[in-house]
């Protein structure tokens, strides 16, 4: 299925263009969230990426405070 709905980065408005807003000319992106699986086969490689480029650090104690 090919997502028709796009909304712009820049005011933050939903759209049916493909190019750019037209309401204040700035990139558009698709709106919709990305596809989920329970049982995601690249869950490891997105792990490693994460913890590579400092994005999840599971080597720190995480801080809770309730
Ligand atoms: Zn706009």
């Amino acid at each position: 299925m090919k997502w028709l709905m796009r909304r712009c980065s820049r005011c933050g408005r939903y759209t049916l263009r493909h190019d750019r807003c037209p309401y204040c000319g700035g990139e558009l992106y698709v709106p919709h969230p990305h596809r989920f699986s329970p049982d995601d086969k690249y869950v490891a490689y997105r792990t490693e990426m994460k913890r590579k480029t400092g994005l999840l650090a599971l080597d720190k104690p995480v801080y809770y405070d309730p």
